[in-house]
């Protein structure tokens, strides 16, 4: 089996699902592992894959829905408890910087008394990682409904999320996240070796009909409801006769060799 890949750690949308975590995905080059997104039940699913918390290198979150960062004290905690004494990054959207070191605090894992340096940085649409693989962060619509509350109670929430761009070992995957619909991406598709993407905020026979026009590996659906809710959309692919589109499973790996 390839050392670099990328595994989905889970498969529920906003509504927990059992036996099943929220959205996380680990990305193994080599070595080092990097977590994409950290929704609940995603820290015992990373062990439960058998990941090794002192790999961590680095995390990156595409938006601040407890399905997708929830977790994230907790995998902190995790690879502190583990004993790791190398530095960890953490990439969050601008917006989530300050909240979120303040609610570390509130939960007792306070950064300056960390055995290890956690960088914690902010990112914004365009964001670019650049090391042994790329990340390009594109920013989408997915938050923008918000804007009427945010505006109403003067609140400091700047609604960012991303979809993600991979290009690993001359591999590509593209992440969607969650989205607003399939217009904040459909442009980005084309030629990806992998799409991980969710149906939760497409128009699923809309999206069917798009799949043919572009060239994709590919598609992974997750960020899944109910069994049976999942029913319906493997109904519908089957009914399109797509050969392209797998559904997520927890622990469902890619391989990204080239
Ligand atoms: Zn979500
Ligand atoms: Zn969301």
């Amino acid at each position: 089996m390839s050392d670099i890949n990328f595994t989905i750690l889970g498969t529920s949308s906003g509504m927990p699902q059992p036996g099943r975590a929220c959205s996380g995905y680990v990305l193994q080059t080599g070595p080092e592992l990097s977590l994409i997104d950290c929704g609940g039940g995603v820290s015992a699913a990373f062990t439960a894959n058998g990941f090794d918390p002192l790999q961590v290198e680095r995390v990156f979150i595409s938006h601040t829905h407890p399905d997708h960062v929830s977790d994230l004290p907790l995998f902190i905690q995790m690879i502190y408890l583990a004993g790791r004494k190398k530095p960890v990054d953490i990439y969050l959207p601008e917006e989530f910087v300050e909240p979120f070191i303040n609610y570390l605090r509130a939960v007792y894992l306070i950064i300056e008394k960390l055995p290890f340096n956690l960088n914690i940085s902010g990112y914004a649409s365009g964001f670019r990682y650049e090391k042994k693989f790329i990340l390009k962060a594109i920013g989408n619509r997915h938050l923008l409904g918000y804007a009427p509350f945010i505006e109403k109670y003067k609140l400091l929430n700047k609604m960012q999320c991303h979809s993600f761009q991979l290009e690993v070992s001359g591999r590509t995957l593209f992440y969607s996240a969650d989205v607003f619909d399939l217009e904040d991406i459909k442009g980005h598709l084309n030629n990806q070796d992998y799409v991980v993407i969710e149906p939760t905020h497409l128009d699923f026979d809309l999206f069917l009909k798009f799949i043919p026009q572009v060239s994709v590996g590919q598609y992974i659906i997750t960020h899944l409801g109910t069994v049976e809710g999942q029913t319906v959309l493997k109904r519908a692919v089957e009914k399109a006769g797509l050969k392209n589109v797998v559904f997520a499973r927890e622990g469902l790996r890619l391989e990204l060799d080239s």
